[in-house]
């Protein structure tokens, strides 16, 4: 895969390669590892180790593909939808 990814390959390849075990698992103790990534995403942006803080962030957003896939969403759907069509972004909320 290379590295100039978009988000909807990404999403893919997340559900190519996990689906069957995600769907297994079920949306809240997915949202949770999601949760324990974002703490350790929090951590590591704390400390002065890149390669990790790195890490923290591909981990934070392959559980939020995870996610995503569990309740058929599609991320970049859903972000043009909020960020990208005309009228610019309706904000974080
Ligand atoms: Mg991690």
């Amino acid at each position: 895969m290379s590295q100039d990814i978009t988000i909807a390959q990404f999403q893919e390849h997340i559900r190519e390669k996990y689906a069957a075990r995600d769907i297994q698992r079920g949306s809240a103790p997915t949202f949770m590892w999601l949760i324990e990534e974002i703490g350790e995403l929090a951590t590591a942006l704390q400390g002065q180790d890149r390669a990790n803080q790195e890490e923290e962030f591909a981990d934070v957003i392959a559980w939020l593909c995870t996610l995503a896939n569990i309740h058929d969403i599609n991320l970049t759907s859903a972000i043009e939808k909020k960020y990208l069509q005309s009228g610019g972004p309706k904000g974080f909320k």
